[in-house]
């Protein structure tokens, strides 16, 4: 099977140039026109564990790697990294379900992806040439790549983070980073500036010539790049069988899970997972107060010009949800004239609307709602006054949009909660949304008031943190990030 970009079908590429590209040159994302021509068989799936439900994915979506490639990827992806051993558990949550994302090296469910993605891209060269991994971050994916591929042979990454607007355990998380091959620079805007500047880089032929002069190119650890997407898929296959292995379900049942999103990318991998045949019938995009996709879904106007909001959620501060280009893509029945055309309005003019058939289309999949921080810390507050325990600020945003929607309607069915990250990442809020004081504590005082008042422990992976020594000082602007990249790439590759 082939992959093309969203905005033009002229050139077919295989997944493992996909991945190794990230983004098409046309600046468009990765898709195919077959991602969902061998359905799975959901029977079969009650027997699969995660990596098992992990193979079954792959070998659909990225069909040109080898059996033993994508076994021994798995294999090195989702080891004794892990804290737990079935990877991405599920667990009860009141009358929700929890799929818990957050087990892994870096706590964030970013994890699931960049755990296998160098070794993904690893099998895709095809000669020596090294590869700069570049990446945006709204403040997980930057030490989830980081951690990913710190001292691969032949690859480097570079983490472009929005200084100040990470909580403080993500940027220790990043700026402490060890590795010959890592640089991580602050930069002076927020995560879309950041994106933004990223893509500009992708498509900057002139940098990019003097990259391959020396051997070097530029690929992408954002959901830009399928190989992040399609192992996210994963965990909506092993939840479903996980529902009905624990008597939850009956094989068959529809339920609707609910993601707080950002770039949709966790969402949209669980649209795949749909029509790969998993029994879903609702995708609730829950937002933050950056609530451009709650308009969209409602409006059909995607619209990013708006006041940007600095909220408890940092991993969802964000305008440019990339990855719903692909599913414009998809559900326009590949109208990559439409795609182009959408893109160019949103670049150009900073607006978009599709029309009302399109807008049904999508409405009849997803749902979409946000939460403000006012709501989110209550959510916090009352969860962990009823169930004894912590979530984190990006998955009680999802948990405050599920409440509200099965007040206002009479659903009985089941829904899972896609829990993204570890409550100690964001210690600070959580203790704040508690009702605990915390004025002049730094991010650790702060995880050892949480660790006193919930008597769990915090992960051993960012507890750890406070003896290392911070390793990446700089700050820049979104311009000066070519330079930044060239000048990481001649220090680490040559
Ligand atoms: C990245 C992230 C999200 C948003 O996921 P997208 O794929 O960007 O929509 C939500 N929660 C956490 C904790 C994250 O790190």
């Amino acid at each position: 099977m082939f992959y093309h970009s969203t905005r033009a079908k002229s050139e077919l590429v295989t997944s493992k140039q996909a991945i190794i590209s990230g983004i098409a040159p046309d600046g468009g994302l990765f898709i195919s026109d077959e991602l969902f021509s061998r359905p799975l068989d959901m029977q079969a799936a009650l027997t699969w564990s995660f990596k098992d439900a992990a193979y079954e994915v792959l070998s659909r979506l990225l069909d040109d790697y080898s059996d033993s490639e994508l076994a021994a990827a798995i294999e090195a992806a989702y080891g004794d990294q892990w804290d737990d051993k079935n990877i991405t558990p599920v667990s009860d949550l009141g009358t929700f379900k929890l799929l818990e994302l957050y087990h892994g090296p870096t706590c964030a469910f970013k994890d699931v992806a960049l755990q296998i993605l160098p070794h993904l891209m690893k099998y895709a060269r095809t000669d020596d040439t090294n590869i700069m991994v570049v990446t945006a971050t709204s403040g997980d994916t930057g030490k989830a790549a980081l951690e990913g591929f710190a001292n691969v042979e032949g690859a480097g990454v570079c983490v472009f983070y929005p200084h100040g607007k990470v909580s403080d355990i993500q940027r220790l998380q990043m700026v402490t980073q060890l590795g010959d091959n890592v640089a991580v620079a602050a930069i002076e805007g927020i995560f879309d500036d950041c994106q933004s500047a990223v893509k500009a880089l992708f498509a900057d032929e002139a940098t990019k010539a003097h990259l391959a002069e020396n051997n070097i190119r530029l690929s992408s650890a954002n959901s830009i790049n399928i190989g992040r997407l399609a192992p996210q898929v994963s965990y909506y296959i092993y939840a479903y069988a996980e529902l009905v292995r624990t008597g939850a379900i009956h094989l068959g049942d529809k339920v609707d899970f609910c993601v707080p999103t950002g770039n949709f990318g966790d969402i949209l991998a669980g649209y795949f997972a749909k029509h790969l045949g998993v029994p879903i019938e609702k995708l609730i995009v829950a937002s933050n107060e950056n609530n451009v996709l709650t308009d969209f879904f409602q409006t059909g106007t995607y619209d990013r010009k708006r006041e940007f909001h600095t909220t408890i959620s940092p991993s969802m501060d964000i305008l440019i949800s990339s990855n719903l280009e692909r599913l414009l893509y998809l559900e326009s029945d590949g109208d990559t004239e439409l795609v182009s055309k959408l893109m160019q309005d949103l670049r150009d003019v900073g607006a978009y609307t599709i029309d009302d058939a399109l807008l049904a289309r999508l409405r009849a999949t997803f749902e979409a709602a946000y939460a403000t921080d006012q709501e989110t810390k209550a959510t916090i507050e009352k969860t962990w006054q009823e169930t004894g325990r912590l979530i984190d600020p990006h998955t009680a945003v999802a948990v405050t949009v599920a409440g509200h929607l099965r007040e206002n309607s009479d659903s009985t069915r089941t829904m899972v909660i896609l829990s993204t990250a570890s409550p100690y990442k964001f210690s600070a809020d959580v203790l704040r949304a508690l009702e605990v004081d915390c004025s002049g504590m730094n991010g650790f005082a702060c995880m050892d008031a949480l660790e006193h008042l919930s008597k769990t422990e915090a992960p051993k992976q960012l507890s750890s943190l406070r003896a290392a020594r911070e390793l990446h000082k700089a700050v820049c602007g979104p311009d000066k990030i070519a330079q930044f990249v060239s000048g990481a790439s001649a220090r680490i590759f040559l």
